[in-house]
């Protein structure tokens, strides 16, 4: 039985599942629309989202606003959530205890939304959303099918903030990602 969107968000506003319960202000959920057609899924929430209960709202956040903008996406029409729903100390990467703790939030985020497309952004979404044998800098950009899901694993915002080179590569694959749901339609 699919569980509803109130009883999906209480339950993990209240996780107390993996340790990072323990450290968190307040866990993550996810936003965006019930309806989106794209599902951008990120690694976990940083100190802002942290504070704010609200996914993507750092440094990290606003260049990916930036680039939704100039593609003429509305962040309110996507969906926008984390591997993790509660912020790692430190923001060190997730645990697979932690990952796989919460996963099932994802799934059910996901099997609610139904979205024609999936966006792993970077690493460790695309570690646990496709497999452990996706390297980043290699298959960036290349289109994966499973369960009837499209799914584009492409860097974190965050790693164009390390390293701007990356940015051009982004692009092209946020531009993909566009071209492909206008194809769907
Ligand atoms: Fe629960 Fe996920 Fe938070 Fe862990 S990270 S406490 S599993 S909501």
């Amino acid at each position: 039985m699919q569980v509803s969107w109130k009883t999906l968000l209480e339950e993990i506003r209240n996780c107390t599942l993996c340790p990072l319960h323990e450290g968190r202000t307040q866990s993550v959920p996810g936003e965006g629309s019930p309806n989106a057609e794209i599902v951008f899924i990120g690694e976990g929430p940083g100190a802002e989202e942290d504070r704010l209960g609200r996914p993507f709202v750092g440094a990290a956040g606003k260049l990916l606003d930036q680039v939704l903008e100039a593609l003429f996406i509305r962040r309110e029409d996507v969906y926008i959530a984390n591997i993790v729903k509660c912020r790692p100390p430190g923001n060190r990467v997730p645990q697979d205890e932690e990952a796989n703790a919460c996963l099932p939030y994802l799934r059910a985020q996901v099997a609610l939304i139904k979205p024609k497309i999936i966006v792993c952004l970077g690493a460790i979404p695309a570690k646990y959303i496709i497999g452990p044998e996706i390297r980043i800098t290699q298959d960036r950009g290349k289109w994966v099918e499973r369960k009837g899901f499209l799914i584009m694993p492409t860097f974190h915002p965050a790693a164009l903030l390390r390293d701007p080179r990356k940015k051009a590569d982004l692009w092209e694959d946020f531009k993909q990602v566009r071209d492909m749901l206008a194809r769907m339609h």
